[in-house]
C-alpha cells in the first residue's frame, strides 16, 4: 500500500474497522474482497464488496495488483477511499499481491518438485492455430503441445499446471452444483506467464489459504475459474473454501459493468444510495434511514444467501 492509503486505513476508527456482530449467514466465516486496481470501484465491484463483507464474520481485503500492466495509477488508493466512504469494516491492513511473489514462487517450486507443472514454449498464435475447438465458455483448451517437452529449438515461455481427464466440481452456495471436465474444457493452464507474471489462478489460491479465507463470495464471472482453483488447492494440500458466486451486474445491453468498460465509479457523494442499490441487487432491503455502516450491519445480521438470484448475470437496475 502506498503511504497515503496506509495512513487513511490507520485513521479509520477501530469501532468501524472491527465488526463484532456475527454473520447470520456463515457464523465464524472468514471472507475477503479482492479487487484488481485497474480503475476506481464501480457498482459491479461494490456488489462483490457488499456481498462478501455481510456474509462473513471477519472480512479481509486483498489488492490483486500482480498483473502490473493492468494496474491503473492511483486505483488502489481510490478503491480504499471508496470503501471507507461506504463505511466498510475490514479487519487487517489490506494485503497486496505485489508483495507476495516469494510465496507464489515457493508454491510453483513445490509443484515443480512433484512434476505437476511443465514449461511451455507455445505462443498464443500457435495455440489459436492448433485444431482444438472453442468450448461453450469461450475458452480454448490448451492442446497440450508441450506436455512431453518443449519442442527442439524453442525456449520455455511459461509454466503450466497439468490437469487430468476428470471432472472437478463443487456446491456453490448460490449457483448450486458446478463442475468442469478440466482436460476437455480448460486443458493444462498457465501458472507463470510468458511475461514473468504469476497467473491469477495461482496467486488467488495461495493467498486465500494464507489469509485463512473460509468463504469466497465473488461475481459469477469467476465461476469457471473455480474448478482450476480447487485443482490447485488439492495439489498444494490447501483447504477448499466454501464458494458463492453472485450474479454479475450487467447494463441494458447485457454487457458486464466492468472497469474495462469504464462503468461509472461509485458516486462518493451518494455512498448510501450505492450501498442500498448493491443490497437491493442482492435482494436484501435494509430499513430506511440507515447510514452505510448501519445498512451493512443490518445486512450482516439478516443475511440470507438463499435470497440472492441464482443467475450468472442480472440487470443493474435503477
Ligand atoms: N481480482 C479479481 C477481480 O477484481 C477478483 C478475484 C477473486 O475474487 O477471486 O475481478
Amino acid at each position: 500500500m502506498d503511504s497515503a492509503a496506509a495512513e487513511r486505513v490507520a485513521a479509520i476508527p477501530l469501532t468501524i474497522r472491527m465488526s463484532d456482530n456475527e454473520s447470520k449467514g456463515n457464523p465464524g466465516a472468514v471472507g475477503r474482497f479482492a479487487p484488481s486496481p485497474t480503475g476506481p470501484l464501480h457498482f459491479g465491484s461494490l456488489i462483490a464488496a457488499v456481498a462478501s463483507s455481510v456474509s462473513c464474520d471477519k472480512w479481509l481485503l486483498r489488492i490483486e495488483d500482480i498483473d502490473t500492466p493492468r494496474n491503473a495509477a492511483g486505483a488502489t488508493d481510490s478503491i480504499l477511499k471508496t470503501l471507507e466512504r461506504c463505511e466498510f469494516a475490514w479487519q487487517r491492513p489490506p494485503m497486496r499481491q505485489s508483495q507476495r511473489l516469494e510465496a507464489y514462487r515457493d508454491a510453483l517450486e513445490r509443484l515443480k518438485g512433484e512434476g505437476l507443472v511443465y514449461p511451455c514454449g507455445c505462443t498464443r498464435a500457435e495455440i489459436a492455430d492448433s485444431a482444438v475447438s472453442q468450448t461453450n465458455s469461450g475458452e480454448r483448451p490448451y492442446p497440450g503441445l508441450c506436455r512431453d517437452g518443449v519442442k527442439p529449438g524453442r525456449s520455455p515461455r511459461s509454466w503450466r499446471m497439468r490437469v487430468d481427464p476428470v471432472e472437478v466440481g463443487f456446491d456453490d452456495q448460490i449457483q448450486g452444483r458446478y463442475a468442469q471436465h478440466l482436460a476437455r474444457e480448460v486443458g493444462d493452464f498457465v501458472l507463470l506467464r510468458a511475461d514473468g507474471i504469476f497467473a491469477y489462478q495461482l496467486a488467488v489460491v495461495v493467498d486465500d489459504a494464507f489469509q485463512g479465507v473460509t468463504h469466497v463470495m465473488r461475481g459469477a464471472d469467476l465461476l469457471a475459474s473455480t474448478p482450476r482453483q480447487i485443482w490447485l488447492q488439492r495439489a498444494l494440500g490447501l483447504p477448499e473454501p466454501v464458494y458463492a458466486h453472485h450474479p454479475v451486474a450487467v447494463g441494458e445491453d447485457g454487457a458486464k459493468l466492468s472497469k474495462q468498460h469504464l462503468a461509472e465509479p461509485v458516486d462518493l457523494m451518494e455512498p448510501a444510495l450505492a450501498v442500498r442499490r448493491a443490497l437491493r441487487f442482492l435482494n436484501h432491503e435494509p430499513p430506511e434511514g440507515l447510514t452505510c455502516g448501519g445498512m451493512l450491519q443490518w445486512a450482516k445480521s439478516h443475511w440470507d444467501v438463499g435470497r440472492v438470484t441464482k443467475a450468472r448475470t442480472l440487470s443493474a437496475g435503477a
